[in-house]
């Protein structure tokens, strides 16, 4: 890929990012950056910006925008040479604006699931509560049942995935993601995609990325010969 591609992926809880960033990244040889990824690796090894953001993880709150910043913007610094998939920053506006200051995104892909397919999807969510590590039991199930592929501790089921609690954490996150939404509809490079399965979704965003990585593949060889 000869000119640098940057993605982001937006989605309520349980619509399939961290799964379809994934297939974004193998299939097109992007860097996977989940923020969620991020914060539990500075909680594991104790760093000041984590032993702080674990206490929001914990009360399922979002970790303040200044420490999200702080944490993420150097990161993305160090992959001026990459391409990658950003999946799970920007979450608010102040956020997409801090973002927007550091660098140009071409694509932002934004997941528009169902109600009713976010429910059953969070109803097999089990968590590990010390690492924030989430299986899901119809397509990624732990190695033992109920039990931390790594450390080997018991895993749990969120009060927040309960089906009452997560219409109050989806309008909360349509709430915060809608001025995002906006922001990059306004720019143009919003792209929704709305199913109940992940499978029919992935075509769709295969074939967007061909078109977009192609394009810009043409075009900057374009003013190489030019
Ligand atoms: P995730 O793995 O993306 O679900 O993130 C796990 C938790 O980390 C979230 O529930 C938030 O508490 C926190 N988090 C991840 N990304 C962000 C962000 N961009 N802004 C604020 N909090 C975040």
């Amino acid at each position: 890929m000869s000119k640098l591609f940057r993605a982001v992926i937006m989605g309520p809880p349980g619509s399939g990012k961290g799964t379809i960033s994934e297939r974004i990244a193998q299939s097109f040889g992007l860097q996977h950056l989940s923020s969620g990824d991020f914060l539990r690796e500075n909680i594991a090894a104790n760093t000041e910006a984590g032993v702080l953001a674990k206490t929001y993880i914990e009360k399922r709150l979002l970790v303040p925008d200044h420490v999200m910043t702080r944490l993420l913007l150097p990161r993305l610094e160090e992959m001026t040479r990459h391409s990658w998939i950003l999946d799970g920053f920007p979450r608010t506006l102040a956020q997409a604006e801090a973002l927007s200051r550091a660098c140009e995104l071409d694509v932002v892909i934004s997941l528009n699931i169902p109600l009713e397919t976010l429910k059953e999807r969070l109803r097999h969510r089990w968590i590990h509560p010390a690492s924030g590590r989430v299986y899901n039991l119809c397509f990624n199930p732990p190695r033992v049942q109920g039990v931390d592929d790594i450390s080997g501790e018991p895993l749990i089921q969120h009060e927040d995935d309960r089906p009452e609690a997560l219409v109050a954490r989806l309008r909360h996150y349509k709430d915060v993601a809608k001025p995002v939404i906006d922001l990059y509809k306004a720019k143009n490079i919003l792209h929704t995609f709305s199913d109940t399965d992940t499978d029919r979704i992935w075509p769709h965003i295969s074939s967007l990325l061909n078109t977009k990585i192609r394009t810009d593949q043409s075009s900057a060889q374009r003013a190489s010969t030019n």
